[in-house]
């Protein structure tokens, strides 16, 4: 499932390729990933420029002329192609936005569990609403998780999945931020200290950083919007590697099942 470096890596690619673009059309393939009326969503995109991309959470948010957004959710196999005009439909085409520039985008979906939907008042958006804090926000700090956590018994592991309090993070990166700060993913959110919220917050912000520099992790269907792979996947040090050495001390990778995920740890590095 793409998390904030994926969806970063894509908004990135889209920003530098769709900004003064016009939407010529828009052909709605599989109806169902259209949150509300498919022939409305056409109606309303067809037609307008295309303004900015930016990403809130795991969303993509397209801005379009006359404050009109298209607001994207790519879950798990959900992507982004951008190919010429020429190319013909593939299988897991879902919806395609032919651009005036002899290009079409292509939103492509193999398990179509991603959706997009219109929308003219972001500050109305439940999704967008109901965001936590960006991990690169300034108003991130120790003392804000600490009073959100405040309440929280779950494992650290969940909370940090918790979108409404950080907004962005995924099964893999939470397991890589964990082994970076040297935290065992089990303990419980409001048992941390200032000090270790403070450690979470600086891996997570490294970590993140990296996976953004190396355009995301491809270990599943995550592609970029030319289809190459990220390359972070050969940078993981505990996720999806249960039973190989800890670079740091050789203990063997532990995979536990949190809330029904898989949590890659280094049990004598995670304390
Ligand atoms: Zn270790």
């Amino acid at each position: 499932m793409p998390e904030l470096p994926e969806v970063q890596t894509i908004v990135n690619e889209l920003q530098t390729n769709l900004p003064g673009r016009k939407i010529s059309s828009c052909r709605i393939i599989r109806e169902s990933i259209v949150h509300g009326d498919h022939n409305r969503f056409q109606k309303i995109v067809e037609k307008k420029t295309i303004i900015k991309i930016d990403r809130l959470g795991k969303y993509i948010v397209i801005h379009l002329s006359t404050d009109v957004w298209i607001i994207v959710h790519l879950r798990m196999t959900g992507k982004f192609v951008l190919q010429p005009d020429s190319r013909s439909t593939h299988k897991h085409d879902r919806a395609v936005f032919q651009l005036d520039n002899r290009l079409k985008l292509i939103f492509s979906d193999v398990r179509c569990f991603g959706t997009l939907e219109v929308c003219d008042d972001l500050g109305k958006h439940k999704g967008l609403r109901q965001l936590g804090l960006d991990p690169w926000s300034k108003k991130l700090t120790a003392g804000i998780l600490k009073l959100k956590f405040d309440a929280r018994k779950i494992p650290i592991k969940t909370a940090l999945l918790d979108q409404k309090i950080i907004a962005g993070l995924g099964n893999i990166y939470a397991s890589e931020i964990l082994f970076d700060a040297g935290i065992n993913p089990m303990i419980p959110a409001n048992k941390l200290s200032k000090g270790k919220l403070s450690a979470i917050i600086q891996s997570m912000r490294k970590i993140l950083s990296l996976a953004l520099k190396y355009n995301g992790t491809s270990i599943s269907d995550y592609r970029r919007v030319d289809e190459k792979q990220g390359m972070f996947q050969n940078f993981l040090k505990v996720y999806g590697k249960a039973d190989q050495k800890c670079l740091n001390c050789s203990s063997k990778i532990e995979k536990i099942v949190q809330n029904q995920r898989s949590t890659f740890l280094c049990p004598l590095c995670q304390k």
